[in-house]
């Protein structure tokens, strides 16, 4: 069912989003861009002759649900606006765990699964008899015509259930909720960053640039699913045989090269494949290779004490070369990263023909909030691309969490006073 839908849409001739029809070849690959958020949602805010900033959309007082699939954790929480539109957003969650299984089991299960969280979750609060709103961050790539209406293009980060259609008030990809709630506080934020277990950004385009929705005035966002960049051999003069490796191990082989180059899920593994073939070659560990070692997904260590957890006896050299395998995985993926976002900030500044450009990134993710030198060098390679710019780097707290609900709220306002 899903692969005839995701046909369909990327068909020869198909009308896409109403009225505009777009010829898309049949073979091309799946493109790079995606829109993300609806026509009706933001569409509608977007126009009109103030400038859009994710901060300036109002929303609806009240409780609001969000459920939060994708990263490290499932979680479940409750949302609270208040004070005429975001003035206070407060908010309680719990996280759920997803066994294995579930991730790799049919979709029913899945949700199933989700369901049972929510409503263990509403019983805890004694919410269970009220009937409230729900938006869902699901960080997946998705073919999203509405706001509420989103149809899997593909599993990513170690999810592989069979197809599933969503049907909830809002859904919202991870890097668009940062963008919103950073953009809260900061009304210049127009890029979402997401590096973590996986990774993705998402920016503010020009409605004129965008081909597949009706009207050329104010912005919309655009989730570009960068993870995906390099599935079409964009990428293929940099990619390595340890990356070739990973790749065709994975769940989904060919597909998210970029992703499998940078996030979270990946950078030890690609250490592990790294440390085996100096092993292999004598160069580490005195030839000697443990089960433990050769053993996919036990990566992510660091030198002395990991080493010896594998059951190696490292000496000072091969720590310190370890160390070092590390910071180069690492740093390439900073820099990989950082040169995206330096071409995405770059258009950003073209789109606006301004001499300097003066913009902010939301930023979410484990590895870009956890890893000791990540973010330094991920700015460092912005700042030393974009010389004529000023690019100001916001943690985002909780956005793929709080940004959920907040698009949840902002489209039942939508739907309150424009569609009596
Ligand atoms: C998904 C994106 C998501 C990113 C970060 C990728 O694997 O395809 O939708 O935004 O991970 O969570
Ligand atoms: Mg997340």
């Amino acid at each position: 069912k899903l692969l005839e839908k995701k046909r369909n849409y990327w068909g020869k001739k198909e009308k896409v989003l109403g009225k505009r029809e777009k010829v898309l070849e049949k073979d091309s690959p799946r493109p790079a861009l995606q829109l993300q958020l609806g026509h009706r949602a933001l569409g509608c805010c977007c126009k009109g002759p103030a400038p859009l900033t994710p901060g300036s959309l109002l929303a609806e007082d009240g409780d609001f649900l969000a459920l939060d699939l994708g990263g490290t954790n499932f979680r479940v929480l409750r949302v609270r606006v208040s004070d005429n539109g975001l003035q206070k957003v407060e908010m309680e969650s719990q996280i759920y765990e997803i066994h294995e299984d579930l991730m790799r089991g049919s979709g029913a299960q899945l949700f199933d699964h989700i369901a049972e969280c929510l409503a263990n979750f509403m019983e805890k609060l004694k919410i269970k008899d009220k009937k409230l709103p729900l938006g869902f961050t699901f960080s997946f790539p998705c073919h999203q015509t509405k706001l509420d209406e989103s149809i899997l293009v593909t599993w990513t980060k170690g999810f592989k259930s069979p197809d599933f259609d969503i049907d909830i008030v809002a859904v919202v990809n991870d890097t668009v909720g940062t963008m919103m709630t950073c953009g809260y506080d900061d009304h210049n934020c127009e890029v979402g960053l997401i590096v973590g277990t996986g990774t993705n950004a998402c920016y503010m385009e020009e409605m004129r640039h965008i081909d597949l929705v009706e009207g050329d005035e104010g912005r919309m966002c655009i989730n570009m699913e960068w993870g995906a960049f390099g599935d079409d051999g964009a990428l293929n003069d940099i990619r390595t045989e340890f990356d070739h490796e990973i790749d065709m191990g994975s769940l989904n082989p060919g597909k998210q090269l970029f992703e499998k180059m940078i996030s979270g899920m990946y950078m030890g593994e690609l250490v592990r494949l790294i440390l085996v073939k100096m092993a292999k070659e004598g160069l580490l560990f005195r030839g000697k290779l443990t089960s433990d070692l050769r053993t996919t997904g036990s990566g992510w260590f660091f030198a002395h004490e990991i080493l010896t957890k594998l059951g190696l006896e490292p000496s000072h050299e091969d720590c310190l070369a370890t160390h070092r395998i590390c910071q180069i995985v690492s740093t390439r993926s900073a820099n990989l990263c950082g040169a995206t976002l330096a071409a995405v900030l770059r258009r950003i500044k073209e789109n606006k023909g301004v001499d300097r450009l003066r913009s902010t990134v939301g930023v979410d993710g484990s590895v870009y909030k956890k890893h000791p030198h990540f973010a330094r060098r991920l700015h460092k390679t912005v700042r030393k691309l974009l010389p004529d710019c000023e690019i100001r780097f916001v943690r985002s707290e909780d956005g793929s969490g709080k940004g959920a609900a907040m698009v949840t709220a902002v489209a039942y306002r939508l739907a309150a006073h424009q569609e009596p």
